[in-house]
């Protein structure tokens, strides 16, 4: 367990250092392969101010990291605030994200970082507060898990079903991440030897179910062939990508191949959650992710009803729920690494 997750997790009322600690406002950064999201929170997570940018798509991590500090100055602006009177900054980050040192490494849907990146010193340094970084997936489930679908729950398995598939995992009210990497859903194995993950392996949950997997299958079939609107709806978006409301649209015109590919994923994502239920036997299971959040109830009750013939004790189901926390879920969740209770350096 780590120091940061224990002081995260104490009881909000207790350890209080000053009046005026207690009242500093903290920054929350979401690091995704499309767009940065950021917010001001109160002590009560009550959103100030808030600033999205596009991810930069070349360039390398000061790039991205310029962007960033751009985007939190931007939502503390609105919020009337400078940097220095922000208890912290929180970042949710892709790849591989040390909490203790703070370097991100292999953000590979991120700009010219295949190499490790010292991001909370490089950001710690620019807005002269503590800098604190959590798996992106990570800190999104924790949002949920203290103020969003899973408040009532001590123990649940968050599924973020978006460009791939991340996972979360709170057992007994403390997160858990094994040695690093737990909570990699994505890639169990739903089928041995199937299809081509984006991890390179065969046969994960995301080889069928990631958006990004989705759209190179697409790919495939309209080259062998297939008709369908998904690329004609991508374009008319202006859109480089299967974006969610691209798969949407489709979905909601009866396009084939879209919906072919969609009751794939759904299938294969209640296997996957279905195993990870029997290991685990959580309360809840909270449904995020780009997909995950625009789809909404209706697919979190057919991945359930795909769930069911795989659940080992299939009469005690686990409560199905979709995130409530929205766009700003992945910052907010961000914010909550900081510790409000920690004075903000006064140099
Ligand atoms: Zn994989």
């Amino acid at each position: 367990m780590r120091a940061s997750q224990n002081a995260r997790l104490a009881p909000v009322m207790v350890c209080i250092v000053s009046p005026d600690s207690e009242q500093a406002p903290r920054g929350g950064i979401d690091l995704g392969g499309t767009k940065i999201q950021t917010v001001i929170v109160d002590p009560d997570n009550k959103v100030l101010g808030e600033s999205r940018r596009p991810t930069p798509e070349t360039g390398g991590p000061e790039d991205v990291a310029r962007e960033m500090a751009a985007a939190l100055r931007e939502a503390a602006a609105q919020a009337n605030l400078g940097m220095r009177d922000l208890a912290g900054v929180g970042i949710g980050s892709p790849g591989d994200a040390d909490e203790q040192t703070g370097v991100v490494s292999d953000a590979r849907n991120l700009p010219g970082w295949d190499g490790a990146f010292p991001l909370g010193e490089h950001l710690s340094e620019q807005f002269g507060v503590p800098v604190r970084i959590g798996n992106d997936v990570d800190v999104a489930v924790q949002g949920e898990f203290e103020l969003g679908a899973g408040k009532q729950f001590d123990t649940i398995l968050g599924v973020w079903w978006g460009t791939g598939v991340g996972g979360g995992l709170i057992l007994d009210g403390k997160p858990w991440i094994g040695r690093g990497a737990a909570g990699e859903i994505g890639h169990m194995v739903v089928m041995r030897g199937g299809a081509r993950c984006t991890c390179g392996r065969r046969g994960c949950m995301e080889a069928y179910a990631g958006r990004l997997a989705m759209e190179i299958k697409a790919r495939q079939e309209v080259k062998k062939g297939a008709k369908t609107d998904l690329f004609r709806i991508m374009e008319e978006r202006g859109r480089d990508r299967l974006t969610s409301g691209v798969w949407e649209r489709a979905l909601k015109h009866g396009d084939d191949l879209a919906t072919h590919l969609i009751d794939r994923a759904v299938k294969m994502l209640g296997v996957g959650i279905a195993s990870a239920v029997n290991l685990l036997d959580p309360e809840a299971v909270i449904i995020g992710g780009g997909l995950g959040v625009r789809f909404g109830e209706q697919y979190v009750s057919r991945i359930a009803t795909r769930m069911h013939p795989h659940l080992f004790v299939s009469d005690r189901p686990p409560h199905m729920h979709v995130a409530t926390l929205g766009d700003l879920g992945g910052a907010i969740g961000a914010a909550l690494l900081v510790d409000a209770r920690v004075p903000a350096p006064t140099a």
